[in-house]
């Protein structure tokens, strides 16, 4: 068929010729480099509240490279005596389950109601996957992301699960430190992420959704052990009536758990994140939890136990580290990895003489 565009003298697009830059164009405003703060101004400006220098030393304690590593650690650890006064919550569900519009409802309930500061943030070591992260989005938290009391950092995409939970672990005392009296730290309801932000907080809330009558297939008993309050969302329109029945199925199941150290019997309730119904209800059940557990000193006692957690965490990485990243390591590996893979020699024996080096150099 003929069409214009199989001519031969068909050129497409007319091309215009370019035009220069408009004179009052600051010729310095792009070259600018961006300030790099000292580590006396980056404490400084933390702690004075200065988000966008909050934000920078976030990304700090994000990068790979070592030098930024150096810096990061020497802020937090400066940071370290403005922090501690917040209550951080951890939040998780399966996707779908409503985490982004709960957690929108549930920041402006704290934010009006009670006059809080929020922080919110993320653990999802998948994200790599995406290249992006489940916060990634930010208009996925449409009020929160406009107001100036909230924080809303996407999770770090890099890197192991245990680096992952690490660098939020640090973001937290930044935020603590920058005023921020509430920490979320939101988690897809998968797997191991969620002992990782078990590890990390005061209060852990699980979100889930009114099935077809057989609500528990499926979760997984470990995460409904850890949680400190299940709340079932999407309570609204002729979902009501479901969600109730959810609410006693969940109760009875927990009823066949053992009693938690810190003493307290997790509540069950229902609620709407998108209609924000039953809202204040769920706080008024994570201030209590805050009161009865400062009350019987578990409070202090939980965190004391992740700080020592936390050590040894670091540890573990730190040694992965070190043994992952030296070179004579890396070209023994390579050599004994082969060496197995053909029945040369075993797994233990491969991973004794890769040891071997290693203390080997550790002693000279
Ligand atoms: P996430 O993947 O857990 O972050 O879930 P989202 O917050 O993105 O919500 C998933 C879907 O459920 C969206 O289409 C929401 O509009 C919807 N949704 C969330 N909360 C409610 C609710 O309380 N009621 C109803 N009816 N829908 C909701």
């Amino acid at each position: 068929m003929e069409h214009p565009e199989n001519s031969s003298l068909y050129r497409g697009l007319k091309v215009n010729k370019g035009i220069a830059d408009a004179p009052t164009v600051n010729p310095n405003l792009k070259k600018r480099p961006r300030r790099i703060f000292t580590v006396a101004e980056y404490v400084e400006g933390i702690t004075r509240g200065n988000i966008t220098v909050l934000s920078q030393a976030v990304t700090l304690v994000e990068s790979a490279k070592q030098e930024h590593h150096a810096m990061a650690q020497e802020i937090i650890e400066r940071c370290l005596p403005h922090t501690g006064n917040s209550i951080r919550i951890g939040i998780t569900g399966v996707p779908g389950a409503g985490k982004s519009t709960s957690i929108d409802a549930f920041g402006m309930h704290l934010i009006k109601q009670e006059g809080r500061k929020l922080a919110v943030l993320a653990i999802d070591p998948s994200s790599e996957r995406s290249k992006g992260s489940i916060l990634g989005d930010k208009t996925r938290m449409e009020d929160l992301s406009k107001e100036p009391n909230a924080f809303i950092r996407p999770s770090p995409s890099a890197g192991s699960l245990g680096g992952v939970a690490r660098k939020t672990r640090e973001t937290i005392v930044l935020c603590e430190a920058a005023g921020f009296d509430t920490i979320f730290v939101e988690t897809v309801g998968v797997g191991q992420s969620e002992i990782a932000v078990h590890s990390m907080v005061d209060f852990f809330l699980l979100i889930q959704l009114a099935g077809t009558g057989d609500e528990l297939q499926g979760i997984k008993r470990g995460i409904m052990e850890m949680a400190d309050g299940i709340i079932i969302n999407k309570a609204d329109g002729d979902n009501i009536d479901k969600a109730k029945l959810a609410q006693s199925h969940f109760k009875n199941a927990l009823h066949l758990f053992p009693p938690a150290e810190s003493g307290w019997i997790p509540e069950v309730l229902t609620y709407s994140g998108y209609y924000s119904l039953g809202i204040k209800e769920i706080w008024d059940m994570v201030n209590a939890y805050v009161s009865f557990t400062k009350g019987n000193q578990y409070f202090d006692l939980k965190r004391n136990d992740q700080a020592k957690y936390w050590m040894y965490e670091s540890i573990n990485e730190s040694l992965k580290d070190n043994f992952y990243n030296n070179e004579a390591i890396i070209s023994l590996l390579k050599t004994t990895e082969q060496q197995v893979l053909h029945n040369q020699i075993s797994s233990f024996v491969g991973a004794k003489k890769v040891m071997d080096l290693y203390l080997e150099q550790l002693r000279r």
